[in-house]
């Protein structure tokens, strides 16, 4: 007998599974290096911005956000109607992708690169086109150009590239855009934007003020550490910034977390204190294992790149017993974040062995 039942999406199937950073066993002394989190809890000017939105949960928040919106134009030097908050810089990429592509339409992006992209494609019922990143783990921006054809609505740029670690010049950048057609939207995906120190890394803003079809996203998960609010945002022309606030989840930012970003733009300067203690921590990190052996792209994020390939795995069950949980990716290598002094030191002994044997 024929049973008639609902089907899902085609596309689902296809779907490539987003892992999660593995989690400390309860009560087990380990170190989560594994979801390029902000090792620092909370500032206590958060925590009370926090306590104080608890007692107003009964309530939507301010559905967009104006008082965060007003403060992140501000904190940017662009206008409110310009940025688009959202559940966290994920969700406003599905929005970004929600608002710009037809079924079919091509969406370009580097791989290996953040493991959210295959999937906001998909869902979007667009068509992802993976141009791989160089053996240093760079983006390949000339590849990326010459991907694009006449179906292509969006590429996607993560600089710096997660997992890998490098952020895209400025000048490589440059002749990208001029090589991308007008009508092509350009999303920069600068989710670790805090965390970089070159200076001939490309300045989202001003090539957001330069042109017309970039987007930037960035997020207060990572440098900010609300990672678990989930505060994120688009800045936009106010044209494209209305489309995507009209794809976007109504009410999508909660009232604490609104509230809790706020406080964290007042307390950038002490933030970003912590932050320049990550990065120092990054760069102790990358001279000692370059200087056990280990070849690693540079980092201009708060994590680290080991392209160990088909090892990826028993490296990183290797590392999770030296008591660091770290984060791989099956045949292609393993991304382990910034965190600790203590965390560097047991991966450095890990890492020392590994290369022993
Ligand atoms: C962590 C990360 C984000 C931010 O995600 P949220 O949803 O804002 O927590 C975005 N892009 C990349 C490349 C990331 O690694």
């Amino acid at each position: 007998m024929h049973v008639s039942r609902p089907t899902l999406r085609r596309a689902l199937a296809d779907l490539p599974p987003y892992v999660p950073g593995a989690r400390s066993p309860v009560g087990a002394a380990a170190f989560k290096l594994s979801s390029n989190e902000n090792p620092y809890p909370p500032l206590p000017s958060v925590m009370a911005a926090i306590a104080d939105a608890a007692v107003d949960v009964n309530r939507y928040p301010d559905m967009y956000a104006t008082e965060l919106t007003e403060a992140i134009a501000q904190d940017l030097g662009v206008a409110p109607d310009q940025v688009v908050v959202g559940c966290g810089s994920v969700a406003v990429l599905g929005h970004v992708l929600t608002a710009f592509c037809e079924a079919g339409d091509e969406v370009v992006f580097p791989w290996r690169s953040f493991e959210a992209y295959p999937i906001a494609v998909t869902l979007a019922g667009a068509q992802g086109v993976r141009v791989p990143v160089t053996d240093d783990g760079r983006l390949d921006l000339p590849a990326m150009a010459a991907a694009v054809t006449d179906r292509t609505r969006v590429v996607l740029v993560c600089t710096p590239n997660n997992p890998t670690g490098p952020a895209v010049r400025a000048d490589e950048l440059e002749q990208f855009l001029d090589a991308v057609p007008e009508h092509v939207l350009v999303v920069l995906d600068e989710a670790y934007v805090e965390f970089v120190r070159d200076p001939a890394a490309a300045d989202g803003l001003a090539v957001f003020a330069a042109r017309r079809n970039v987007v930037l996203l960035r997020t207060f998960s990572k440098a900010y550490g609300l990672a678990g609010l989930r505060v994120g945002f688009a800045v936009a022309r106010a044209r494209h910034a209305a489309g995507i606030r009209a794809a976007s989840t109504p009410f999508g930012v909660s009232h604490v977390a609104q509230l809790a970003a706020l406080a964290s733009l007042r307390a950038r300067d002490e933030l970003l204190a912590r932050v320049d203690a990550i990065v120092q921590e990054r760069t102790r990190m990358l001279a000692a294992l370059r200087a056990q052996g280990w070849t690693v792209p540079d980092s201009e994020a708060n994590f680290v790149w080991f392209g160990v390939g088909d090892h990826a795995t028993s490296f990183a069950e290797r590392c999770s017993r030296g008591g660091v949980i770290v984060r791989a990716f099956a045949g292609d290598g393993v991304r382990v974040s910034v965190g600790e002094p203590e965390a560097t030191d047991l991966l450095l002994e890990v890492t020392a062995q590994h290369l022993a044997r």
